[in-house]
């Protein structure tokens, strides 16, 4: 990454006169996670990963800086951390041909109240932040990621694994005839098995940075960095004998379903896109469809 010396000269200047407004301020590389520092005429990537600051090995599920550097624009959260909240406020900026994202931080600790507008007494800031994440990233009906956590957090991964290079898998599963469950014991029996089916997708993923997603649906995607084909293919299978050994109790019914996965794999030195990633692992998907359901196919 370069830019010259008079370009972030100007931009340090500029946002001097908020300074009141925040107590750290930083540039960050929200793709990449890494923390800029500006020394002799260029700005250079330093070895700061930007989420530590949370001391989270894992990169946030609620990270602003990527939100304002793909859609151009300023955007604030409030974050709660070890008994103090912050604000901070992620500005992305041009620079040359880059763009970088400022990134102000305020402890709002003692600054700020939250007072209920009909009521006028003061609510809990906590549970009103994690209601709000909650909100933006959550599945409503089984609680986990959702569909606008996918279209954010897969091309941060998938530009992460090309920086690593590293592996990355993606698994897409769907319940076979779903249609004919909700037919025989109703919708509440079926919302229940996708309940139970997203509990049991998340039980068989490892470490932290695997996530499971409800794609739409009775549809999953799983995203495991660093998995390889085989590894990938091992999970999937786990997933699937999960399933199909379970049996669902749902008002007096004993319920048993099975599921289709399409699993797909980039290597090291695959480019692909997120579109072309869903495509395969979709294709796959089908695949298992039409060779009789309850199967993994893997490419
Ligand atoms: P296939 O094996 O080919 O995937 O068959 P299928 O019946 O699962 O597929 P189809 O696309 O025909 O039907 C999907 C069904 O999933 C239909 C829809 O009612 C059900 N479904 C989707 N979302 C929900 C939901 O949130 N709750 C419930 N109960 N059902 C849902
Ligand atoms: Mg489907
Ligand atoms: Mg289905």
């Amino acid at each position: 990454m370069e830019a010259n010396r008079e370009e972030f000269i100007e931009l340090i200047n500029n946002v001097k006169f908020i300074e009141k407004t925040y107590d750290v301020m930083r540039v960050v590389d929200p793709i990449k996670k890494k923390i800029l520092s500006y020394t002799e005429n260029v700005i250079t990537e330093t070895d700061f990963i930007c989420h530590h600051v949370w001391n989270k090995e894992k990169i946030c599920d609620n990270c602003i800086s990527l939100k304002a550097y793909k859609e151009n624009d300023v955007f604030i959260k409030i974050e709660y951390h070890k008994e103090m909240i912050y604000m901070v406020i992620a500005i992305p900026v041009a620079i040359g041909e880059t763009t970088v994202v400022i990134e102000l931080f305020k402890d709002v600790s003692k600054n700020m109240t939250v007072v209920k507008k009909d009521k006028g007494v003061e609510v809990d800031i906590h549970r009103i932040i994690d209601h709000v994440d909650k909100l933006l990233l959550k599945d409503h009906l089984t609680g986990i990621y959702n569909r606008r956590f996918i279209d954010e957090r897969l091309q941060v991964d998938i530009i992460n694994k090309s920086i690593r290079k590293e592996t990355l898998s993606v698994i897409m599963a769907d319940i076979d005839l779903f249609k004919s469950v909700n037919d025989n014991y109703g919708h509440l029996a079926g919302d229940f098995i996708l309940k139970e089916v997203a509990n049991l997708l998340v039980s068989c993923v490892r470490t932290d940075r695997d996530w499971v997603a409800r794609y739409g649906g009775e549809e999953f995607l799983i995203c495991l960095p660093t998995a390889n084909k085989d590894k990938a293919f091992e999970i999937a299978e786990r997933m699937r004998k999960k399933i199909q050994n379970e049996i669902f109790e749902f008002e007096g019914s004993n319920i048993k379903v099975t599921t289709s996965f399409g699993v797909h794999t980039l290597v090291q030195n695959d480019e692909s896109t997120i579109e072309s990633i869903i495509n395969f692992a979709d294709v796959n998907l089908y695949k298992a469809k039409k060779s009789g359901r309850n199967m993994t196919i893997s490419s």
